[in-house]
């Protein structure tokens, strides 16, 4: 995981000018003391961070939908153009983020990609083509996994990916798999309570997710930083480039592992049911992941799953949600 680099560019600046002042004659005089380099650097921003304004509108709700969770029930029907396709192929196209702790990350004794998100994946190509490991994974931050289910650039995304209905608007969704809430990480000792304290506060947020909405509308005075991915938001907070970082307990779990001077802190926020996102039109696909979930929710892989990856930062109380079906 990336971490702030600012005590190695001290120490290596620190280098560089005693080698200098070692280098005899020739060495050019100590620069004047208003060009003397500042005891405090102030650390790059991650790339693709952006200061958001502050009083922009927050988006239009989408239209009710209903309950959009519900999704095409499994009808034990193993093949269908999208199936055929993936098994044709040989392997299935999983759209994901690799930065993402507890969910889907690089083991760092593998070099492998593992996490809960991971493991459902592999179920689903456990089902599809009788290899857990014929998956091809596909690189996605946050603001992609539309985009690249709408240009079928990908077959799924597992990607902590909540349904709802603007993302309805545009892709398709299994049943839940895991139901998360946003709540908020800072600092331990902060002050910082929950959201009502994030006013004329800076919070970080992933680009392109249910989570900088939820901030726009819930709290327009908080001050928001928008970087790619969620792990670029642990090291703004570790450099006290922001006060705050908000999305689910889920995702907020994986970076307080990382950083024990960090804590979750405030009530739930809102209810996150994730979803295995989907093209629209793909409904054999749709139903066969669903019949996936059935599965493992039944034979004990789900609960093995949560105790492997969830159980230690999120509490023993975990059921896997009940799917809802729309037919
Ligand atoms: N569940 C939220 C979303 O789908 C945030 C998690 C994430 O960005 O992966 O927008």
């Amino acid at each position: 995981m990336r971490r702030p680099a600012r005590p190695l560019a001290l120490a290596a600046l620190a280098l560089a000018v005693a080698a200098t002042a070692a280098c005899g004659d020739d060495t050019p005089p100590p620069p004047a003391p208003s060009t003397r380099v500042p005891s405090y650097i102030e650390p790059p921003l991650p790339s693709g961070a952006v200061v958001a304004q502050t009083q922009s509108a927050p988006p239009p709700v989408a239209p009710d939908c209903g309950d959009p969770t519900a999704s095409l029930r499994p009808n034990g029907i193993r093949s269908g153009p999208n199936i055929d396709a993936i098994r044709a192929r040989g392997r299935l196209l999983v759209g994901l983020d690799p930065g993402s702790n507890l969910f889907s990350f690089r083991d760092p004794t593998t070099g492998t990609l593992a996490g809960f998100d991971v493991d459902i994946a592999k179920e689903l190509a456990r089902d599809l083509l009788g290899d857990p490991a014929a998956i091809e994974y596909r690189i996605l931050s946050s603001a992609d996994r539309e985009k690249a289910l709408v240009e079928h650039t990908v077959d799924v995304v597992v990607k902590t990916m909540t349904i709802n209905c603007q993302r309805r608007q545009t892709v398709t969704f299994s049943t839940s798999y895991l139901q998360a809430h946003q709540r908020v990480l800072t600092v331990r000792d902060s002050g910082i309570a929950g959201l009502t304290d994030l006013a004329g506060k800076r919070v970080c947020v992933a680009s392109g997710t249910t989570s900088l909405d939820l901030i726009r509308r819930q709290q327009p005075a908080a001050s928001v930083l928008t970087v790619p991915g969620w792990a670029d938001c642990l090291v703004v907070l570790q450099q006290r480039q922001v006060d705050a970082v908000s999305t689910d307990d889920t995702v907020l779990a994986g970076l307080a592992e990382q950083d024990p001077a960090t804590e979750v802190v405030g009530p739930n926020l809102s209810t996150e049911q994730y979803g295995i996102g989907i093209s629209k039109g793909s409904d054999d696909l749709v139903r066969f992941v669903n019949g996936t979930l059935e599965r493992i929710r039944a034979d004990g892989t789900w609960d093995r799953l949560y105790q492997r990856w969830l159980v230690s930062e999120l509490g023993t109380a975990a059921i896997p949600p009940a799917p809802r079906y729309q037919d």
